[in-house]
């Protein structure tokens, strides 16, 4: 019997469906799923006369590969991808390669790596993103872990991954250890953070300026054939035409709450332990927690006070500004998730390649954009940018938006519409613009109540000095 090319263990919606790309890309792939009718059902059904073998066990699976074995795991993160691991390791031999697919988290795969290569054989953490879609016509891959497998899986994981406008992969290999999962983990993270800015601007077009669906429509429209162009622009104009059987735009008869899977929350731990002022993506899952208060704000919508004004501007005006702010946001939000990145990546020595980074998510997965084009730019022309916000396309960018980024966070204080995301984002603008911040003071409190001592702005730095503020014995 030919050998498989690559085994893919977990034939769930992602599982089958990078299974029928990879088969589509000319490479044999063998499968196999725990629930082993599954494999029955799907060989009977979508895999029926494709170059794709069945497996009932993984010892079946094992003898089914190609020396050596690449077997790609597409199963719910978590304690299944080590009882796998544990399962396979018996099986393998030296130089055979596992790759997690899975939303696992970055710490799981380093661990794992650290093992798998204590055993001899190479592994894998594969961020994937696009969805069931986007897993059967070309996800955005982030591969990272055991480097020396990466010669061995390139040739399948880039002919099965979307590709930018010019023909370029959106997959390389992004660093050793947990590298490819912190990078998507960063990606979902981001993905919040775009997420929740569209739903801001939104909120003000619909509560402020009493704009219709219809009209946002052609808006987001309009928008999505400018800098903003991008999937999620584009899908919210779809979204906001999309009618329910009674002819009313079907998002307004949707329950307004939100919950928060894993990858956001992560993404915001890993800053707060990275010490990266991660706000804007911070704010998106805080806004999704509020929103998840839905009786306590209706509750509260009667009895808290708030402001009950018209709005007196011009609408025309204000809608170009809210794309200002909605672009300087964004840019913001981008800027955080790199610096987060860049710390992490010295943290755990990982050498990330942030231009790549860029390329990969410019295709296949949920937040590609004509933007990444330009993030893409920026650490090309400068791999050691300490800030994408110093790029001087960004600057720019800002210099020109700014004002109408101002005018409606402004407003939306004034009028009492809660846009987190966006002026969240401005306070770190502009805490990067303030030479000096005030936290001398702080350090002055800490150090009244607390000795913990300072520096000075007029000795070297690492001198440290303790006052008696009180003068007290
Ligand atoms: P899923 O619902 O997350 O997982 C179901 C699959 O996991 C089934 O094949 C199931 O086998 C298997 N499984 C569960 N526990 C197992 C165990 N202890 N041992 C062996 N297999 C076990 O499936 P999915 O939505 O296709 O996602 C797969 C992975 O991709 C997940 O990590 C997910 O987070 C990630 N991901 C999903 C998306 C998406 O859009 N859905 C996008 C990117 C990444 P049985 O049939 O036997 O239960």
């Amino acid at each position: 019997m030919e050998k498989s090319k690559i085994g893919v263990i977990g034939l769930a919606v992602m599982g089958e469906n990078l299974v029928m790309n990879m088969e589509s890309k000319g490479f044999r792939v063998s499968v196999y799923n725990r629930t082993t009718e599954k494999v029955t059902r799907f060989l009977q059904g979508r895999a029926r006369g494709k170059q794709i073998q069945g497996a009932y066990s993984l010892e079946e699976l094992v003898g089914q590969l190609e020396k050596p074995r690449k077997i790609f795991l597409m199963v719910k993160a978590g304690q299944p991808v080590d009882v796998l691991v544990e399962q396979l390791l018996p099986l393998l031999e030296e130089g055979d390669i596992l790759i997690d697919g899975g939303n696992s988290h970055f710490p799981d795969t380093q661990r794992r790596t650290e093992y798998v290569e204590s055993q001899g054989k190479y592994y894998v953490g594969c961020g994937v993103s696009g969805g069931e879609s986007g897993a059967l016509r070309g996800p955005s891959l982030m591969p990272g872990g055991s480097k020396e497998a990466w010669p061995k899986i390139q040739p399948i994981l880039q002919a099965i991954a979307a590709k930018t406008e010019d023909g370029i992969p959106c997959c390389q290999w992004v660093g050793n250890g947990g590298a490819g999962h912190f990078v998507k983990m960063v990606h979902n993270g981001i993905e919040y953070g775009d997420m929740e800015l569209i739903c801001e601007a939104y909120h003000l077009m619909k509560t402020l300026l009493g704009l219709s669906c219809q009209e946002m429509h052609e808006i987001f429209a309009r928008w999505n054939e400018s800098r903003l162009n991008s999937y999620l622009i584009e899908i919210t104009g779809d979204i906001l035409a999309y009618r329910d059987e009674d002819g009313e735009p079907l998002v307004e008869h949707i329950l307004d709450t939100a919950g928060q899977k894993g990858t956001g929350k992560w993404t915001v731990e890993a800053a707060l332990n990275q010490g990266s002022a991660l706000t804007l993506i911070g704010e998106a899952v805080f806004s999704r927690c509020l929103s998840a208060m839905k009786e306590e704000r209706v509750k509260a919508s009667r009895l808290l006070p708030g402001v009950h004004r018209k709005f007196e501007g011009n609408k025309e005006e204000f809608l170009n500004w809210i794309e200002d702010a909605l672009y300087a946001s964004k840019i913001v939000s981008y800027a955080q998730g790199y610096a987060l990145m860049r710390n992490a990546s010295v943290s755990y020595g990982w050498k990330l390649a942030y231009g790549d980074i860029a390329l990969m998510w410019r295709g296949g997965c949920i937040i590609r954009s004509a933007f990444l084009g330009e993030i893409k730019n920026a650490y090309d022309k400068n791999p050691a940018l300490e800030n994408l916000l110093l790029d001087s396309y960004f600057t720019d960018a800002m210099e020109k938006a700014q004002q109408g980024w101002r005018k409606v966070c402004a407003a939306a204080l004034e009028y009492g519409v809660p846009v987190p995301a966006m002026t969240s984002a401005l306070s770190y603008y502009d805490g990067c613009r303030c030479e000096r911040l005030p936290a001398n003071l702080l350090q002055a409190q800490r150090d009244y109540f607390g000795a913990h001592t300072y520096e000075r702005l007029d000795a070297p730095r690492g001198q440290f000095f303790h006052t008696n503020w009180t003068g007290e014995g």
